[in-house]
C-alpha cells in the first residue's frame, strides 16, 4: 500500500480506510458465530485468543457491572455490537475538539495548582509530597500524551473536517506546548511511513528503527528482553537522545515560521514562570513528567504495539498479515462469578484489588485515550479516538480482508506474545497466519 501526502498535507490512505461497514451492515452477530459470506462460503472470522489468554470474551464477563461506561474506559473494549458507521460519520465538531483540548489543558493546569500547594506547603510531611507529586506526575503525564494521541488523530484527518482549524489547533494546543513534532514531519513519519502497510515492523517503519534504537533485535536473548523492557529509557543515553531528538523537531529542522514560532512560545512561557518565581514548579510538575516520565509511560505501551521483527511468510496475505502485527490490547481479568461463600467473597476481593492495584494504574500511566484499539486504528486510521472502541466492536467477527480480530487481556499476554516473537521467531500467536493458510486451502479444494 502507498500512502500519499497531497499538497494539503491530508493523508490519502485509502487501502487502510475499506474496512468499512458496507460489506455487511445488516448482519447481526455475535462475536463468536460463524458467519456466512456472499460466496456462501463458510468462514470463521470470529476474534482469536493468544495462549497465554483466557480463550473467553472477558468483556462480557463484566457485562452486569453498573457503570458500563467506566468499564468500557477502563478495559478499553465496548460492550456491544452496535451498527458499524463509516469513519465520516465519527468525525467531532469543531466544539467537541476543542472540548478535548480543553478538558487536558484544565487537567494539566490544576495539577500545576495543586502541585505548587504541596510543594510550597511547610506544614506537608515529605512523604505525603512524594506521594502527592507522583500522582501529579501521572496525570500530567496522561494529559500531555492524551494531546500527542490527540494530534495523531487530527493528523490523520480524522478528528475534524475543517483542515486549517485542525492545523492551528494542532500545531498551538498539542504540538508547540508539549514540543512534539510538527504537523508536516509528523504527518511524513507516522501516516506515511508508520501506515505503510509493507513498512510496518520493518526497518522502514520509524517504531521498528524505535525499538532498534533500544537495543532490541530479531533473535535476542530473552534475558536481554526483559533487561531492556526495564532499563532502556533510563539509560543516560536514551534519555540525551530523546531530548535531543525534541530539540532538532522544535527548533533545527523545520521550517522558518514553525521555530519562529516555537522560539517565541517557549522564550514567552520560560520569561513568564521566571518573572512569577515559579520555575521550580513548572520544572518539577510539568517538565519532567514532559521529558522523562513520558519517556516510561510510551515505552510501555510502545513495546507491545506491533509484532517487532516479523517476517510475513509467503502464504499469508498482505493485509492479514499486516492486522496480524497489532491486537486488541485490554486490561482485566473474567469477573469471578459462580463461587458463592467464603471463597467467592475472596475472588471479588482479589478482583477488585487487580482492578486498583493493576489496571486503573497501567490506565492512566501507559494507555490512556485510544491505545488498546490500536489494532483498529491501523485497519482504519480515520475512525475517531472517540468512537474506536465502539467502531472496533461493531466489526467484530464480521468478514474482513484483514481476517479475524484478536485480542490480549492485561500488559503481561501482550508482553509474551511480543517476547515470543522477538526472542524466538513464533509470530502466529494467535493462528491467524494458520487461519489464512486454511482459508487458501479450502478455496483450491
Ligand atoms: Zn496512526
Ligand atoms: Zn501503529
Amino acid at each position: 500500500m502507498v500512502c500519499k501526502l497531497t499538497s494539503s498535507g491530508l493523508n490519502l490512505c485509502n487501502c487502510l480506510n475499506t474496512e468499512d461497514s458496507s460489506q455487511s451492515k445488516n448482519t447481526k452477530i455475535d462475536n463468536r458465530s460463524i458467519l456466512i459470506n456472499k460466496n456462501v462460503d463458510l468462514i470463521d472470522y470470529s476474534t482469536r485468543y493468544s495462549r497465554y489468554g483466557w480463550g473467553i470474551d472477558v468483556r462480557a464477563t463484566y457485562s452486569h457491572l453498573p457503570c458500563q461506561p467506566f468499564w468500557t474506559w477502563l478495559t478499553g473494549k465496548y460492550p456491544k455490537q452496535l451498527e458499524p458507521r463509516r469513519p465520516i460519520e465519527t468525525i467531532l465538531a469543531p466544539w467537541q475538539l476543542i472540548l478535548q483540548l480543553t478538558w487536558s489543558w484544565a487537567l494539566i493546569l490544576i495539577s500545576l495548582l495543586i502541585g505548587a500547594f504541596v510543594y510550597k506547603n511547610s506544614d506537608i510531611g515529605l512523604l505525603i509530597k512524594i506521594i502527592c507529586s507522583l500522582f501529579l506526575f501521572v496525570i500530567v503525564t496522561n494529559r500531555t500524551r492524551g494531546l500527542l494521541h490527540t494530534f495523531h488523530y487530527t493528523n490523520h484527518g480524522a478528528s475534524i473536517k475543517n483542515l486549517r482549524l485542525a492545523k492551528f489547533l494542532g500545531k498551538w494546543f498539542m504540538s508547540i506546548p508539549i514540543m512534539h513534532l510538527t504537523w508536516d514531519e509528523y504527518h511524513k513519519i507516522h501516516a506515511g511511513d508508520h501506515h505503510a502497510t509493507t513498512y510496518l515492523c520493518t526497518d522502514a517503519d520509524p517504531d521498528q528503527k524505535f525499538m532498534k534504537d533500544h537495543g532490541f533485535y530479531s533473535g535476542m536473548p530473552e534475558y536481554l528482553f526483559w533487561r531492556y523492557l526495564v532499563f532502556a529509557p533510563f539509560h543516560p543515553k536514551a534519555i540525551w537522545e530523546h531530548i535531543y531528538f525534541r530539540f532538532l523537531h522544535n527548533f533545527i529542522i523545520p521550517n522558518r515560521s514553525e521555530i519562529i514560532s516555537r522560539f517565541a512560545f517557549w522564550t514567552s512561557l520560560l520569561t513568564i514562570v521566571t518573572l512569577t518565581n515559579t520555575i521550580d514548579i513548572f520544572v518539577i510538575y510539568y517538565l519532567i513528567p514532559l521529558f522523562l516520565i513520558t519517556q516510561y509511560s510510551s515505552w510501555l505501551q510502545h513495546i507491545t504495539e506491533h509484532l517487532w521483527f516479523a517476517v510475513r511468510p509467503n502464504d499469508v496475505p498482505l493485509f492479514v498479515f499486516m492486522s496480524s502485527l497489532t491486537w486488541g490490547r485490554f486490561l482485566g481479568r473474567p469477573y469471578p462469578k459462580g463461587t458463592n461463600g467464603i471463597k467467592g467473597i475472596a475472588y471479588k476481593i482479589q478482583w477488585w484489588a487487580k482492578i486498583l492495584i493493576i489496571d486503573i494504574p497501567i490506565k492512566l500511566f501507559s494507555f490512556m485515550q485510544d491505545l488498546p484499539s490500536h489494532d483498529y486504528h491501523h485497519r482504519s486510521p480515520r475512525i475517531n479516538f472517540w468512537s474506536i472502541s465502539r467502531e472496533r466492536a461493531a466489526m467484530e467477527g464480521r468478514p474482513s480482508k484483514y481476517g479475524p480480530m484478536t485480542e490480549t487481556w492485561g500488559l503481561l499476554e501482550s508482553l509474551l506474545i511480543v517476547r515470543d516473537q522477538v526472542c524466538y521467531g513464533k509470530g502466529d500467536a494467535f493462528g491467524v497466519w494458520e487461519w489464512a493458510r486454511n482459508q487458501e486451502k479450502r478455496r483450491n479444494n
